[in-house]
């Protein structure tokens, strides 16, 4: 078998033409134009590569784009004034702190600054609760964006067995409490579940969320399971840098149904529900009525 691949690229341009419509949709009907702070500390190199490219993408689907860049000795206070400002700007429906935060900064208590309703990447802990009990939140940006190439490719996921590798908060645990929501049995799995290799074989629906290069082979791949690869690694290969996923491209592919690829699956898809959730979020502050297909 060789599987489908998901293009997550096709993908997330389709997400930010649908994004771009809504945009124009408030400019024109409503006189609102949806904006996305975003606030830098420091000068993490992949940061500043994330962060310029949230911008530009921001102000290409009509967004207005606020950026914020702190330096890396910043204090926690002024963080938090800024924070402050932002929730109380009319302008600023969105806001993102960008991770990691130099270590003198408590990420946690600045996210939990950002005021719930702009907080676009859904890591406060009301968006949290919200999403752990099924009720309208802003949801993480990279388990939307898998959510939606998974419903894109099967329609209902009613039933289907999920294997979600990785229990970090930002993306393993959204992603388990995504696929329930959509009535898939889940299973969790991390570095201290035994048998990882069994317990991936029993899944339609595998989802790497582990931060180690290829480390899942195609033999613990179900015959004809979906595939969701989150990982992003860099490694050198013949002298060069490349990129690659968690899982075996090339073994997985042999045997999955479907897979999205690294680089070209998840993480374009990570930026496209980043607008997403601003130009949600600009709607709900607003009372307006949500883009389709936009959230979940
Ligand atoms: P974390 O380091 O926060 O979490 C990694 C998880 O993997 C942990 O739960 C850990 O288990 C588990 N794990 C580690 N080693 C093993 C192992 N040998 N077997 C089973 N489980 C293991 O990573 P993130 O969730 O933040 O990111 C995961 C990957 O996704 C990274 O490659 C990251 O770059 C990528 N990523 C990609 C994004 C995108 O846009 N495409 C966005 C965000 C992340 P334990 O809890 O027991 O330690």
């Amino acid at each position: 078998m060789t599987a489908t691949i998901i293009d997550g690229k096709a993908f997330a341009a389709k997400v930010r033409e649908k994004v771009a419509a809504h945009v124009r949709h408030l400019k024109e009907d409503h006189g609102l134009t949806p904006g996305l702070a975003v606030v830098l500390v420091g000068e993490d190199p992949a940061s500043q590569v994330y962060v310029r490219s949230k911008g530009k993408q921001t102000v290409e689907v009509g967004m207005a784009s606020f950026e914020h860049r702190l330096e890396a000795d910043t204090s926690e206070r002024a963080l938090l004034e800024l924070i402050d400002r932002l929730n109380a700007d009319p302008q600023v429906h969105g806001i993102l702190v960008q991770l990691p935060l130099p270590d003198h900064l408590d990420s946690d208590l600045v996210i939990n600054r950002i005021d719930p309703t702009k907080d676009v990447d859904g890591f406060h802990i009301s968006n949290v609760g919200l999403l752990g009990t099924g009720q309208k939140s802003m949801v993480p940006c990279t388990p939307l964006g898998c959510l939606m190439m998974l419903r894109e490719h099967h329609g209902s996921l009613s039933g289907m067995n999920a294997v979600v590798v990785g229990r970090s908060n930002i993306v393993g645990k959204p992603m388990a409490q995504l696929l329930l929501g959509d009535s898939c049995t889940v299973t969790i799995a991390h570095s201290r579940t035994r048998d990882l290799a069994a317990v991936c074989r029993g899944a339609d629906i595998l989802v790497a969320a582990v931060g180690r290069p290829r480390m899942i082979p195609g033999d613990w791949v179900k015959p004809g399971a979906t595939v969701i690869d989150v990982g992003i690694n860099r490694i050198e290969d013949g002298g060069k840098a490349k990129l690659v996923g968690d899982v075996d491209f090339d073994s997985a592919a042999a045997v999955a149904g479907a897979i999205t690829p690294v680089p070209g699956g998840v993480g374009p898809m990570t930026i496209a529900c980043l607008l997403a959730n601003t130009v949600v979020a600009a709607a709900r502050a607003n009372g307006l009525a949500e883009p389709q297909g936009l959230t979940v």
